[in-house]
């Protein structure tokens, strides 16, 4: 009989920001090789052996290559069809028709639009090749979509990028609050974790604030139901309660902060009663909270895309940790504010720099003390990179639809289902010059706009490390070979780099792609951090192979990361102090009106993730919500005469989708939800996105994808 091999290894999941580690079991024999099952990993700190439902079904995702993209394949008109070739062609044909764009239109007429799911590994060389050998800022990703806002509220409150918190902070924590989180079903291994905390301590307690009675609503012991988008109101109006109690840390406030005083004239006008009336919630429920929080002896906040997804959303995130600092909740086990990572290495991105907005290892890319340090690290002329942002998402497909781009290179992500007012990103998409697209499924939405189709490996196929929501490193895995001609992302992306180098750099220039391992990658990745807030000096695949994952900074010589940050209440501003800001509360970007009375909320299912190119795959995962629908309050279907099950139309300005009516009093009154996963795969258009929001936030750049105004009829 034929030899078989058994093998297990350790790896992570590749959905969610709670990075849990998964074993994965493998079988391996002259037929060939495939996994064959997946188990939590016991000894990984994110989930000490739990999983969720999408984790436990990972080995039946990866068993099927139907819908995989196995093969280059390359078209030169977008008419034509598609046909196979060699890696070589391809490879050629894209360094090829890139260099003839950046020599007849400049650096600029290029972009990347990359993925939170990449590894650390990929995102690096993606970056390098954009700013380092093009030497464009046209790099931006769909992070962007997803925690840009916690980016720019961390750095405007703290100096620094990244959580001050642990998960350990969810057993210690006396107070939780939710904000635009459901993290019953977006972050279940950690919610598991709280709930279990909970069992053993009846004094915690959970405050949920969400527009939509979710499962964590439904489980608190006080959900404020506000309004959409009403959350600086609320927490202004929690804080001015705290101020008028005197239940702050006035000490911690004169010695570790600026800004005070100009925030609390501001919150004169934020009474509780007044907060209360702008968000629609009991004036009692609102002190209660704010009680709550100032008097506990831990207060943890955990919040997502309910913050986030807004074009308030740096002020939603500013006004939330101000409760933090003003009550000194943070620095200690149990209290701090916890943003909860949605992908799985949207951190990893941002520490390597893999976006518009910012530079290798949390530099600015407007700051020329950190563009000459990148400069000297990959030894590049001074005065190479280029001196301004480059075009975030929404603005940059806009480019693309413009003209101004001519070439976007597209991986891991299917920006036509993901991003905000589908129609003018598919107009994009058909009129660039050149679509490039890297990928490892087919058939995905923004697929047919490939004039070339590189084929990825996902999951379970390739090597790197991804950065969890609590700032730890995890090493990410090949169990099995890609299938077919599939290749990891960042040798794809390096093999089109040293091709473009060959022909763009200057006689004599240093090779900036020598690293050809991811673990050499790393290496390279690490020494640009060192003596940055994100030092990994002493952190290589050796360390990570033998001590399991680790939590950054972890510094040369250290036995291990630091678990919280700015315990000693000094922070990462040039004066250690810090920074309370003026937090108005402003309305959502589009009011509802007569034509379009309803407020269309957005979220995810619980067995779901993203776009459904691999949770799609399992049929288990549909029992939970088979089929995509309109949630709508029973009152407002009997108002416009409509029953549960039948089909209406959901439009907005921008577009409309038909789906059957499901009725539920999750929603309130006035307010519609429809899950983000379906996709063009699933209905006649691209999904809920063909009506939600491109009004973006002015300092995070990240767009209201959370609340549009819409109008429901029977279709
Ligand atoms: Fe994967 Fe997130 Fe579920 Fe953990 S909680 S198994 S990381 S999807």
């Amino acid at each position: 009989p034929p030899a078989v091999e058994r093998r297990t290894t350790r790896s992570t999941c590749c959905y969610c920001g709670v990075g849990c580690g998964v074993l994965v079991h493998s079988r391996h024999d002259a037929a060939g090789e495939r996994i064959t099952g997946v188990e939590g990993d016991p000894l990984h700190p994110a989930n000490l052996g739990r999983l969720c439902s999408k984790g436990r079904t990972l080995a039946e995702t990866a068993r099927s290559l139907h819908g995989r993209a196995l093969v280059p394949e390359l078209r030169h008109r977008r008419q034509d069809p598609r046909p196979p070739v060699d890696w070589a062609v391809a490879l050629d044909s894209v360094a090829d028709r890139l260099a003839n764009i950046v020599e007849r239109h400049g650096p600029d007429a290029v972009a990347f639009y990359l993925s939170g799911q990449l590894l650390t590994e990929d995102y690096y060389v993606f970056n390098k090749l954009a700013k380092g050998l093009l030497r464009t800022n046209n790099i931006d990703t769909n992070s962007r979509l997803c925690m840009s806002a916690a980016v720019t509220g961390y750095k405007l409150a703290f100096g620094a990028d990244g959580p001050p918190t642990c998960y350990e902070d969810l057993e210690h924590a006396k107070t939780v609050l939710f904000a635009g989180s459901n993290a019953a079903w977006a972050h279940p291994v950690l919610f598991r974790r709280l709930e279990e905390a909970r069992a053993k301590d009846p004094d915690v307690r959970w405050i949920v604030v969400d527009p939509r009675r979710t499962d964590t609503a439904a489980m608190a012991d006080l959900h404020l139901q506000i309004q959409p988008g009403t959350d600086v109101a609320l927490f202004n109006g929690m804080l001015h309660h705290l101020v008028w109690e005197g239940l702050l840390d006035q000490a911690f406030i004169d010695r570790h902060t600026t800004g005070f005083s100009e925030l609390k004239r501001l919150l004169r006008d934020y009474s509780p009663r007044m907060a209360a009336e702008i968000c629609g919630v009991p004036v009692e429920d609102l002190v209660t909270a704010a009680e709550w929080f100032g008097r506990s002896a831990a207060s943890l906040s955990l919040y997502c895309m309910g913050l986030n997804q807004s074009v308030h959303g740096t002020d939603k995130n500013l006004a939330l940790i101000h409760l933090h600092l003003a009550t000194r909740q943070l620095g200690r086990p149990g209290a701090g504010p916890f943003s909860l990572t949605g992908q799985p290495n949207a951190m990893g991105g941002r520490e390597v720099g893999g976006m518009a907005t910012m530079l290798a290892a949390h530099r600015e890319i407007t700051d020329p003390a950190h563009r000459a340090e990148v400069e000297a690290l990959w030894q590049l002329p001074q005065g190479s990179l280029p001196p301004q942002p480059g075009l975030a998402a929404v603005e940059l497909f806009e480019a693309v639809r413009a003209g101004r781009i001519k070439a976007i290179w597209i991986a891991c992500t299917n920006p036509a289902h993901s991003m905000p007012d589908l129609g003018p990103v598919r107009e994009a998409l058909q009129r660039a010059e050149l679509v490039i697209v890297q990928e490892a499924f087919a058939n995905t939405d923004t697929v047919p706009y490939a004039d070339v189709l590189l084929p990825a490996a996902t999951w379970g196929e390739k090597e790197g490390t991804v950065t969890n929501s609590e700032r730890r490193i995890s090493r990410v895995r090949a169990a099995v070979a890609p299938p077919g001609q599939a290749r990891p992302d960042w040798w794809i992306a390096r093999e089109v780099a040293l091709r473009l180098e060959a022909r763009l750099a200057a006689p004599g220039a240093a090779p900036l792609f020598a690293a050809d391992t991811p673990a050499a990658i790393f290496a390279e990745h690490r020494a640009l951090t060192v003596g940055r807030d994100l030092d990994i000096g002493g952190l290589d695949y050796a360390v990570l192979e033998q001590r399991g994952p680790q939590q950054w900074p972890f510094r040369a010589g250290a036995e291990q990361g630091d678990a919280r940050r700015y315990a000693d209440g000094v922070f990462a501003t040039a004066d250690g102090r810090a920074r309370f800001h003026v937090t108005p509360y402003r309305p959502v970007a589009e009011p509802t009106s007569a034509r379009f009375p309803l407020r269309l909320l957005t979220g995810r299912l619980r067995d779901q993730w993203h776009g459904m190119s691999r949770t799609g795959r399992v049929p288990a995962l549909y029992t939970h919500s088979p089929e995509p629908a309109l949630r709508m309050h029973p009152e407002d279907a009997a108002r416009r005469g409509l029953k549960a099950g039948e089909l209406v139309r959901v439009s907005s300005k921008r577009g409309g989708l038909v789906l059957p009516l499901e009725l539920s009093d999750e929603v309130g009154s006035g307010t519609v939800f429809a899950a983000m996963h379906w996709s063009g795969q699933h209905l006649a258009s691209g999904g809920i996105n063909e009506l939600s929001q491109p009004a973006v936030d002015t300092r995070s750049r990240q767009p209201e994808l959370k609340h549009a105004a819409v109008r429901v009829e029977r279709a």
